[in-house]
């Protein structure tokens, strides 16, 4: 019999939850408009919406913020996280922001003249519009094998050497400052890339004097992955390949919020001095001092230490090892789940769950709302409605995949959790019929997702029939 293996922590200080009847629930559903994002946190059994900034953290983190130092020049503090930085992803220098997109915009502003090309395996949001507010175009170099959420590949983040290859020849490498090069890729689902790719997309870069720049948020997980599937590294510490990978890289924007196990933070590395130096002066400007870029002294402590504590073994296998167990369950189950499972998040199929609602009735916003109402899990769409409409033409962006996140924070539920998430949603699967598609009836202009309401296209305006 394969032995159980349990969460590598106990628990010392715990958080009560409300648990909201049924009637409640639907009360708090339909005053947030059937819309996850409006319902209030109290209202929220078990939250799922996001992995950023909802980290538990260790009770040597919470010491440490009594030790953080809050000079405004100079802390003691700052060294701490410069240390961890350079010890651990192996950088030269070092820039504290405030989250990761403080990071996107210097590392953004530094490298991109007006006209330049910047290629990136899949696109983050903030990443992305930073790039293309400096002026940028961004191309999408994954393999297509990432956009099918059925195929299951090893390293569905990969980069496309051809099309990446392609891309130099048609536009030249001097009007590409950078490859932007996500580990894991969060649109893909929490895909990772192989090594042997991170060492050819690297290769490439050097012959045409292209930077590799990480999008680092989730590279603990990727290094995870890689000592999973990748043959020659079975037996290496995550630490060990964490560094190879960094290795094949000039520098990184972080979002701590994710990997660094804290609830706010990030930051900018690099290996060049003059890109550096650079950069010591914009940080000024938009986040603060280079000692402390937006960050107060204790929030340096607790990131510091994060960073230590993401390569522990133990918790990281536990970290993927909690996804996969839900992810496996509802696969188990025959509920349709993008494959393969990623690092930080199980995705639904929501065209697959409902496929009596239309694209256009919004069955993955509808799919979020039933599973909130059956048992107060609170999960995302990313879908028709994250995907907005088009600039020119004002139609609907109609994507490929339409999906629920079910996004696990860090450290902050049990297994049990993750059974009560997965038996509602088999319960969900199995009176998928009942479950009515959505209209919009309020739509904000821009990021609609956030703030947009929603009711259900039944007589009675009743979400399940
Ligand atoms: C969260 C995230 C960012 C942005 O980081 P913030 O800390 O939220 O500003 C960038 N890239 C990826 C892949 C992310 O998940």
């Amino acid at each position: 019999m394969k032995k159980r293996t349990a969460e590598p922590f106990k628990i010392k200080a715990v958080e009560t939850l409300k648990m909201l009847n049924d009637e409640e629930r639907k009360q708090a559903l339909e005053k947030a408009g059937f819309n996850t994002f409006l319902i209030d946190s109290e209202d929220v059994y078990i939250d799922l919406l996001t992995d950023s900034g909802t980290t538990a953290m260790s009770d040597k983190q919470w010491g440490a913020l009594m030790v953080g130092d809050e000079a405004y020049a100079g802390s003691k503090s700052w060294y701490k996280l410069e240390k961890a930085v350079k010890d651990i992803y192996g950088y030269k220098y070092v820039i504290p922001t405030h989250q990761g997109r403080g990071a996107e915009n210097l590392l953004s502003q530094l490298m991109i003249n007006e006209g330049d090309y910047v290629p990136g395996n899949m696109y983050f949001t903030t990443t992305r519009a930073h790039q293309e507010l400096n002026g940028a175009t961004f191309v999408d170099v994954i393999i297509d094998e990432a956009h099918d959420s059925l195929l299951d590949h090893p390293f569905k983040g990969n980069v496309d050497l051809i099309k990446f290859q392609k891309l130099i020849d048609d536009v030249g490498a001097e009007k590409i400052p950078y490859l932007c090069l996500a580990v894991t890729v969060n649109l893909a689902g929490g895909q990772p890339v192989s090594m042997k790719n991170m060492r050819e997309v690297y290769e490439i870069c050097q012959q045409n004097k292209i930077s590799v720049m990480l999008d680092a948020t989730r590279c603990v997980e990727n290094a995870y992955f890689i000592k999973e599937r990748e043959d020659a590294y079975a037996d290496k510490s995550v630490k060990d390949i964490l560094k190879e990978m960094l290795s094949y890289s000039d520098g990184c924007t972080m979002s701590g919020k994710k990997d660094c196990l804290v609830n706010i933070g990030g930051f900018l590395a690099m290996n060049e001095e003059e890109l550096y130096t650079r950069a010591r002066e914009m940080v000024v400007l938009y986040e603060g001092m280079p000692s402390y870029g937006g960050l107060s002294g204790r929030d340096m402590e607790a990131m510091a230490l994060g960073i230590y504590e993401s390569i522990d073994d133990n918790y990281i296998s536990h970290r993927i090892g909690q996804v996969r167990y839900l992810g496996q369950q509802l696969i188990d189950a025959g509920i349709p789940v993008v494959k393969p499972i990623g690092g930080h998040a199980v995705f639904l199929d929501a065209k697959k769950f409902l496929p009596h609602i239309k694209q256009e009735e919004l069955p993955a916003q509808a799919l979020a709302a039933a599973l909130y109402l059956d048992s107060g899990v609170r999960a995302m769409e990313r879908g028709i409605v994250s995907a907005g409409r088009n600039k020119v033409t004002g139609e609907n962006n109609v994507p490929k995949l339409e999906l629920v996140r079910l996004t696990i924070p860090r450290r902050v539920y049990t297994n049990n959790h993750m059974d009560v998430v997965c038996d509602s949603i088999i319960s969900l699967y199995e009176k998928r019929e009942q479950i009515v598609g959505l209209k919009m009836v309020y739509e904000p202009p821009t990021l609609r997702f956030f703030n947009a309401r929603f009711t259900p296209l039944s007589v009675n305006g009743e979400l399940m029939s």
